[in-house]
């Protein structure tokens, strides 16, 4: 069994094995000719169910060629341009070649003594990021494993930032008094942050959007001078800098005018839109970033890299302090004086991949440039979209892209009943996803259901996005035809 681990004897075993799994994905990849197969749930499982875990094969070959079966065959391929569904991004090479690095040394960023060099790869693209965002000297973060987790960290730091000086069960009754502020299509993480954080069921107050869907500052003022009048504590304000429903960016500037006047915490939640940070002619778009006090950037989303690959940002490194403990048996304050960089003094997560290597790798191979110029690719593609939708009768589109998102829904010229144009498009995303063709996304707006393309992948092009209209209006119409011979 000792021939399995990966260690000096064993470093040919290592490439073989390795290259062998590697020529298989490149051979998929080569050949996928569509995002999926369309495989349901029944037909999958009993595949994965039948196989007998305390009984191995014992030969890489034959356990590869049972990973086909259940999963490469049909898994959904991201790097395939009829993919538009969620904020997955086709990858670049230097990030998977980070990762396969990355996972053999396998160093934990949470001390210096498990990453040495790591650490300084880490704190350099930190630094980077800081000064993209136009942050100043004291700015600090920490690679997190997503912009959830950035956003409950930063929400955190919020958190005790509000509160100066308190403690014990003083400081968990004024909990009970904080607020914080996001727009009604603000990411959900804000909410369950809200709920890790022990604030109250109503400490989230949903902010209006207009029909740019970006928030609406004259609310947002009303929302803060009430919370002022009524004795409560405006904790944060979370803007959204990409909504992952509309791609849309909150007015950064005048939020961050609100959060001076009121003392509240200014979040940035670029989960979505940090990729204009490398942008060429985009970058204008999310000016006044650089007035937060914490960003989330997920550089898995608009820097093309692997999942996951993930930071928090903030503009005063003390404030990470509130994430800081000391354990003997790791960190010990000691080290602090000694000036050793132990990143698990920063982090919410103790043993922690080196995710940042992926960004390193891309940033050498590739330059900041090369990332920025994809995601204008994907930001044109969905602005000649857009075009397509609006003058195409059969579509309705919510909104023109700020990013690479469109929000649409097929409208049938012979139906008027709302509701059964609901079930023609919730229906038509079905179908898509069954025939494997392609994959779309779907929200509601105004509470009805609509379709959704996010476009991530610079190799899409306008006649992909025709191409899926066609599809989809194809469904939309067997399914209103069959409802017409169902009424008749
Ligand atoms: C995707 C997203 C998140 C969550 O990020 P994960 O990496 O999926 O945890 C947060 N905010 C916005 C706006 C997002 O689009």
């Amino acid at each position: 069994m000792r021939s399995h681990l990966l260690n000096d004897t064993t470093a040919e075993r290592y490439r073989r094995s390795v290259t062998e799994g590697i020529e298989r994905v490149a051979a998929k990849l080569a050949t996928t000719d569509r995002p999926f197969t369309g495989v349901t749930v029944d037909a999958l499982s009993p595949r994965i169910e039948q196989i007998d875990l305390d009984k191995p094969l014992h030969d890489t070959t034959a356990v590869l060629d049972e990973l086909e079966d259940v999963y490469l065959r049909d898994a959904i391929y991201f790097h395939h341009p009829r993919y538009l569904a969620h904020l997955n991004c086709p990858v670049v090479i230097p990030a998977v070649l980070g990762e396969a690095v990355l996972s053999a040394v396998n160093s934990s960023l949470d001390t210096w003594d498990q990453s040495a060099g790591g650490t300084l790869i880490e704190r350099k693209l930190v630094d980077w990021t800081n000064e993209r965002i136009g942050f100043g000297p004291a700015a600090d973060g920490v690679f997190t494993s997503g912009g959830s987790q950035s956003n409950l960290q930063a929400l955190l730091l919020a958190r005790e930032e509000a509160k100066p000086g308190q403690g014990g069960s003083e400081a968990s009754a004024s909990h009970a008094k904080l607020r914080i502020f996001a727009s009604e299509v603000s990411h959900f993480s804000v909410k369950k942050s809200a709920k890790l954080l022990g604030l109250s069921q109503d400490s989230v107050v949903s902010i209006p959007v207009g029909n740019d869907k970006r928030m609406q500052t004259v609310a947002l003022a009303r929302e803060l001078e009430r919370c002022k009048r009524d004795g409560l504590v405006p904790m944060a304000v979370v803007a959204t800098a990409g909504t992952t429903d509309f791609g849309s960016i909150d007015p950064l500037p005048e939020i961050a005018e609100l959060c001076e006047q009121f003392g509240a915490w200014m979040h940035v939640d670029a989960a979505y839109g940090c990729g204009l940070l490398a942008s060429l002619k985009n970058r204008h778009r999310i000016d006044g970033i650089e007035r937060a006090d914490s960003v989330t950037v997920d550089y898995h989303k608009s820097f093309f890299q692997p999942v996951s690959s993930s930071a928090l940002l903030v503009r005063d490194a003390a404030t990470l302090g509130h994430a800081t403990y000391h354990a003997e048996y790791l960190n010990p304050r000691r080290m602090v004086q000694e000036r050793i960089p132990n990143q698990v003094d920063k982090s919410l997560q103790t043993t922690r991949r080196f995710d940042a290597l992926k960004l390193w790798m891309t940033l050498r191979v590739m330059g900041a440039d090369g990332i920025g110029q994809l995601f204008d690719e994907v930001c044109d593609l969905a602005g000649q979209g857009w075009k397509l939708l609006a003058a195409d009768p059969r579509y309705d589109v919510v909104v023109e892209p700020s990013l690479s998102t469109l929000v649409f829904r097929y409208i049938p010229a012979a139906v008027t009943d709302p509701a059964e144009i609901d079930r023609a498009n919730l229906y038509a995303r079905k179908a898509l996803f069954a025939s494997g063709d392609a994959v779309v996304a779907g929200t509601k707006v105004g509470g009805r259901h609509f379709l959704k393309f996010t476009l991530l992948n610079p190799e899409t092009t306008t006649d992909d996005i025709s191409a899926v209209l066609d599809l989809i209006a194809g469904h939309a119409e067997q399914y209103l035809g069959e409802s017409l011979d169902r009424a008749s």
